[in-house]
């Protein structure tokens, strides 16, 4: 007997969810399920498969309420729910009109006269897809479509703090014979996930770095490719010429939008010691105008810390920064607002690297800002770091503010905006340091990372090779 996990309501702080973990046979049965449907799944063909797939979000889409409504009791928030179910579904339709070109087989003559070269892409049978809980929807479907588009099996275990989701998926994704046997959600915890990976091809693992390092472990014994997408500390960089109005309106919602609990979340800001007075003020006042999403998800904009365990995490970076000597200009502290866990957007000063919130990532609307007296210094201090998600650096010109971002660790950088990859998904990008590791999620590889190339390599004259031994 597997144990039901119980799941808490970030809003009341009440278990009022229960999913049940399925033990490893059947975890194993409905692998086999998947991997034994595949084939007819691959030879359905691109067009088929994206036929599928929009009769799945069809069906989805009718039923958009109640995956508002599990969303909402997931992650305690409605706008940025509404903003998942929009991106998602914006995602298939981006996905299934680049598929087919992606998919297409290639033929050409080489440099022997008489060798011609057709290029296929074969897909990896079966891909498990591990997720976490910050942006339920959007990131367990983001490797989800591109890999079923691609003719895989996909079995999805999304993250045991925000399941419900789940239930509206599945209901429509009964109406569509061809998909529900390639795509299976399990429910569970770390042991379902770290089960799920002996029995997949490939595994996409989205979450902390701790979690990450024993995936890549995994999936290496198995001899499985993994990518991994995981956390950040991204930093932003405001320098001399930059505009103060746009700069602190950009990292304000790039640090506090859904609450902080992004990935990409601006968690450092860097400003030039001339505006530095003007910058963090401007940042304070526009950071008073946000309101908490409280008492009902209609009051505000910041939702309430979704995992109870991360509320832990922001009031100990809090606490030590201020016993360090850091300064709270609004916001501060984790707030218990009927049973759950609340944060208003934070500006923080005279922070230093020796700071856990300077440091670690911390996951909340906390927007720690700190001086530079040069450029090298503020290039020095955004490095200075073991992530390398994505970063943002703000100037009087593009020319200037690229001429900086060169010179970043970063996958993605936002020019005079923030964490833009939030909303556009078409670069491509790779995680530096320990914020990830494999082949681009976004822009074309992300779908290319699902098959394998092969390569035909075909005679076409009927003489003896120069090369041959006669
Ligand atoms: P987590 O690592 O605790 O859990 C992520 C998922 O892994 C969950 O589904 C969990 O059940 C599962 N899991 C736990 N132990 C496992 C194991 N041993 N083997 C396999 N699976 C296991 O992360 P979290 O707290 O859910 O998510 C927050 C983290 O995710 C943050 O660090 C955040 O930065 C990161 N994140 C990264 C991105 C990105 O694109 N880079 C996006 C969103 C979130």
């Amino acid at each position: 007997m597997t144990k039901k996990i119980e799941v808490r309501n970030p809003r009341t702080g009440k278990f009022d969810y229960v999913i049940i973990p399925p033990p490893p046979r059947l975890l194993a049965q409905q692998c086999n399920r998947a991997r034994r449907a595949q084939s007819r799944w691959q030879d359905l063909g691109v067009e088929g498969r994206i036929a599928a797939i929009q009769q799945w979000k069809q069906a989805i889409l009718s039923r958009r309420e109640q995956l508002t409504e599990a969303l909402v009791n997931d992650t305690g928030r409605l706008s940025i729910s509404i903003l998942e179910i929009d991106s998602f579904v914006n995602s298939i339709d981006r996905w299934c009109g680049l598929a087919p070109e992606l998919l297409q087989e290639t033929a050409k003559n080489t440099s022997i006269p008489f060798i011609s070269l057709q290029q296929t892409t074969v897909p990896y049978t079966l891909v498990g897809v591990i997720s976490p809980w910050n942006f339920p929807l959007l990131l367990s479907m983001i490797d989800t479509i591109p890999a079923l588009l691609a003719g895989c099996a996909v079995v999805v275990k999304p993250s045991e703090i925000a399941p419900r989701f789940v239930a509206p998926l599945l209901i429509a994704l009964n109406e569509v014979p061809e998909l529900r046997d390639v795509l299976i959600f399990v429910e569970g915890g770390g042991e379902t996930g770290a089960n799920l990976i002996d029995y997949v091809d490939l595994v996409c693992f989205t979450g902390s770095v701790a979690t990450g390092r024993e995936v890549a472990q995994a999936a290496a014994r198995r001899f499985i490719p993994a990518y991994l997408e995981l956390g950040g500390k991204d930093p932003a960089i405001v320098l001399e010429s930059a505009n103060i109005e746009l700069a602190t309106s950009a990292i304000l919602w790039g640090a506090v939008v859904n609450t902080g609990q992004s990935c990409l979340s601006i968690e450092r800001i860097y400003v030039a010691e001339s505006i530095f007075e003007d910058f963090y003020h401007k940042l304070v006042a526009k950071a008073h105008r946000l309101q908490l999403a409280h008492p009902t998800v209609e009051s505000g904009e910041i939702g309430p810390i979704i995992a109870e365990r991360q509320a832990g995490i922001i009031n100990d970076h809090l606490l030590e920064a201020v016993e360090k000597g850091a300064v709270i200009h609004c916001g501060g502290k984790v707030e218990d607002l009927g049973g759950g866990w609340w944060c208003r957007p934070t500006v923080l000063t005279n922070v230093n690297h020796s700071m856990k919130v300077m440091t670690e990532e911390t996951f909340g609307p906390i927007m720690p800002v700190m001086s530079f007296a040069t450029v090298e210094e503020a290039i020095y201090l955004a490095n200075n770091s073991i992530y390398g998600l994505s970063a943002a650096v703000f100037a009087g010109t593009a020319a200037e503010a690229l001429a900086i971002a060169r010179q970043l660790k970063a996958g993605a950088i936002s020019i005079n905006d923030a964490a833009l990859t939030a909303l556009m998904h078409e670069g491509e990008k790779n995680a530096f340091n320990f914020s990830g590791m494999g082949a681009s999620r976004m822009g074309a590889a992300a779908l290319k990372r699902f098959t394998r190339k092969q390569a035909f390599l075909i005679k076409t004259n009927s003489t003896s090779d120069p090369w041959w031994f006669e």
